[in-house]
């Protein structure tokens, strides 16, 4: 009900729009969704519903191999992006050049709008620009309140299937078919809260993207756009920070 109310009122104001607005300020109501990279050669490491236990060590693996990867967390899905063993893992990936990006705030479908930016400008200091909406659904009614916060959608054309019960042998796999093809991109999809990814799959997807002559960059690098939409000093942490 609340969804169709709000439904209602969008299309009442998008036609006010579409009467009077230019086109560019009819493209803005509605953010872009990209699923595939456009910078040839490139590759985008992604994973979702962090922060959570495995983060240091994926970002260590990332480092090691000169990777870049894009993290769009949750403010509070498997854990909470506050709790003191957890934020300063948020702030590492950023500090060590990984993109940090929006998966919204309790991972919910997104036409409950409730959003993850300020926590993870809190932390980091920078205000993303990207969101990942959860499963990868969005219609028109969340590109309006992407867009309303200045977010680009940031989905994916290759799905590891860690979330969606494949083995670590089984995302080795698809990794593999997907390279054999030799696509001029890649938009990976993975999850941080698999240890089969982070202890696994990705050591293994890294050597053979390596090996097939890709740059492992973030969603932003193989976009060839901004990571965030401003960059600041980092939050103090007080008794708001809370989950
Ligand atoms: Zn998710």
């Amino acid at each position: 009900m609340l969804f169709n109310t709000l439904a209602t009122a969008l299309v009442a104001s998008g036609a006010a729009l579409f009467a009077s607005a230019s086109p560019i300020e009819s493209r803005q109501t509605l953010a872009t969704v990209f699923t595939s990279c456009t910078v040839a050669n490139r590759v985008a490491l992604t994973f979702d519903d962090g922060p959570y236990n495995y983060l240091n060590d994926i970002v260590n693996t990332l480092d090691a191999n000169g990777a870049k990867g894009t993290f769009f967390f949750n403010g509070n899905n498997w854990r909470c992006i506050y709790d003191s063993d957890i934020r300063p893992r948020v702030k590492y990936a950023y500090d060590h050049g990984h993109q940090v990006a929006s998966h919204t705030w309790a991972h919910k479908d997104l036409t409950t709008l409730s959003w993850d930016q300020k926590a993870l400008s809190r932390i980091t200091g920078a205000y993303p620009a990207w969101v990942r909406p959860p499963y990868g659904n969005y219609n028109n009614l969340v590109r309006q309140a992407a867009a309303t916060r200045g977010l680009s959608i940031a989905n994916w054309d290759f799905d590891s299937g860690d979330s969606s019960g494949a083995t670590p042998q089984q995302s080795k796999n698809n990794y593999d078919a997907r390279i054999n093809q030799h696509p001029s991109t890649i938009l990976t999809l993975n999850h941080e809260t698999q240890s089969g990814t982070a202890y696994d799959v990705l050591p293994y997807a890294i050597q053979r993207l390596k090996a097939a002559g890709y740059q492992l960059v973030t969603v932003a690098e193989c976009l060839g756009r901004a990571p965030y939409q401003s960059v600041a000093a980092p939050g103090t942490p007080d008794s708001s920070w809370t989950c």
